[in-house]
């Protein structure tokens, strides 16, 4: 079979651990056998990042820019303990918070859903879709330890020097303090890639946040919405049969668990970062959720929800067996090749993608799956896979499609 061409190069963001090594393993049997793979390639591996000052994020996220695709391997964000294992000059910010803040827009993660791995809440039938706001609040924000006692402020200086003052605290002794920001025009993208991804996917839409508490922060990211909706979208809502729907963050979380799913919950920041792992994991894995960056001027960053699987790493490293699941990793490079054959009107590589996706699929479905799944299955007897075996199932699979 001659191999699939591009157009266009990917901008690949390899990164650390285990899915460094289920990277590698995923291109040399999955993609470049059938692929004339042409990818920019950018080594985000914390290594790399701190030998380049983080240079390296920066420029895959200029570069993203420039061709509009990327695919991205999950990275260390380093803390106190990486800053010995890797001798680091700074502890580097997350690679994924340099990007987004960059790149702008929301991040829409989605179970992958197989028969035979059933929810863990009995009552749900459809993927649930968490559309995480990408940028600002806890992520941007700046903190201070408070050492003793003394007086905290807000603090806003005008243009035109003017200042606005609120007293955050009077302290009487050692404490810690934050302040976070985010940006209307932000938000109101965010609320614009939340409808339209929504009447692309005839999903209906949720939103919560803490208003009542938050009566300023908070509140107007629900006011932007409803504007918006109101402004923009009700009547295509309507058409498309679909609703939107805004309560408290808590109401929320409630009715998410007594719900069928086929919705997309839309999150501020944080909110989306800890319920997308809620989700997943309640969905079957973390190993088994999409996630990419929707920004607003188009741009697309796909990625796995999950982290680095450092334990499986050091195993790896001792020379043990792993069995870690590669569909999510695998699932963002099939976005990424497909929404680059979608740009470049490439059908042959679309369709490349959904038939490795479905290869996927269907390997797990015959009962072939790594541990994480094998211990969730409803299949009977299924065949407990190591990391590369794994991948050669899929491969085999896929086989059957190409020769
Ligand atoms: P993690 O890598 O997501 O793994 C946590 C645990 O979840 C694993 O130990 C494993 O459970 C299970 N798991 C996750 N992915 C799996 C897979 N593909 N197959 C099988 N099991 C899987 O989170 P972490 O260990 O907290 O974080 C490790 C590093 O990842 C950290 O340095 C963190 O900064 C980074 N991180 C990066 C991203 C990103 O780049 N997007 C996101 C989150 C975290 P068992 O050990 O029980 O098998
Ligand atoms: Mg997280």
């Amino acid at each position: 079979m001659e191999k699939i061409k591009m157009q266009t190069p990917l901008v690949e963001m390899d990164g650390d651990e285990m899915t460094r090594i289920l990277w590698q393993m995923i291109k040399d049997e999955l993609l470049l056998p059938f692929i004339e793979l042409n990818t920019e390639y950018y080594d985000l591996g914390l290594e790399h990042r701190n030998e380049t000052n983080d240079q390296v994020t920066v420029d895959s996220a200029n570069a993203t820019k420039k061709y509009g695709v990327a695919v991205k391997c999950a990275t260390i964000t380093p803390n106190a303990a990486r800053m010995t294992e890797y001798n680091l000059k700074e502890m580097w910010k997350s690679p994924n918070g340099t990007i987004r803040a960059m790149l702008d827009g929301t991040v829409f993660r989605a179970p992958i859903v197989v028969r035979g791995i059933e929810p863990n809440v009995k009552t749900w039938k459809k993927p649930i879709t968490i559309a995480r706001h990408a940028y600002g609040d806890v992520y941007k924000a700046t903190e201070m330890k408070i050492p003793a006692a003394g007086k905290c402020e807000l603090v806003y200086t005008a243009e035109d020097g003017t200042e606005t003052r609120e007293l955050i605290h009077n302290f009487a002794g050692a404490g810690v303090i934050q302040g976070q920001h985010n940006l209307c025009a932000s938000i109101e993208s965010f609320a614009r890639s939340c409808f339209n991804y929504a009447l692309d996917t005839k999903q209906d839409l949720w939103f919560a946040t803490k208003d009542t508490i938050s009566k300023k922060y908070d509140h107007t990211f629900k006011d932007i919405f409803q504007e918006i909706f109101d402004a923009e979208y009700q009547d295509k809502f309507k058409t498309a049969g679909i609703t939107y729907f805004y309560t408290l963050i808590d109401d929320a979380v409630a009715r998410v668990m007594k719900s069928e799913g086929g919705y997309i919950w839309a999150c501020k920041n944080y909110d989306g970062d800890v319920m997308s792992d809620m989700i997943s994991s309640a969905f079957g894995s973390l190993a088994m959720m999409t996630s990419v960056l929707v920004s607003p001027d188009g741009y697309y960053e796909y990625e796995a929800a999950h982290g680095t699987v450092q334990r499986h790493y050091y195993k790896h490293l001792k020379g043990e067996e792993t069995s870690t699941n590669s569909v999510a990793t695998i699932f963002a490079w099939t976005g990424a090749l497909r929404k680059r054959g979608e740009l470049d009107g490439n059908a042959e590589l679309m369709k490349f993608a959904d038939d490795l996706e479905a290869a996927c699929v269907k390997t797990i479905e015959d009962g072939n799956m790594t541990k994480d799944l094998a211990l969730i299955t409803t299949i009977e007897h299924p065949t407990v896979l190591s990391s590369e075996g794994f991948i050669k199932a899929i491969r085999e699979t896929l086989g059957r499609e190409y020769q």
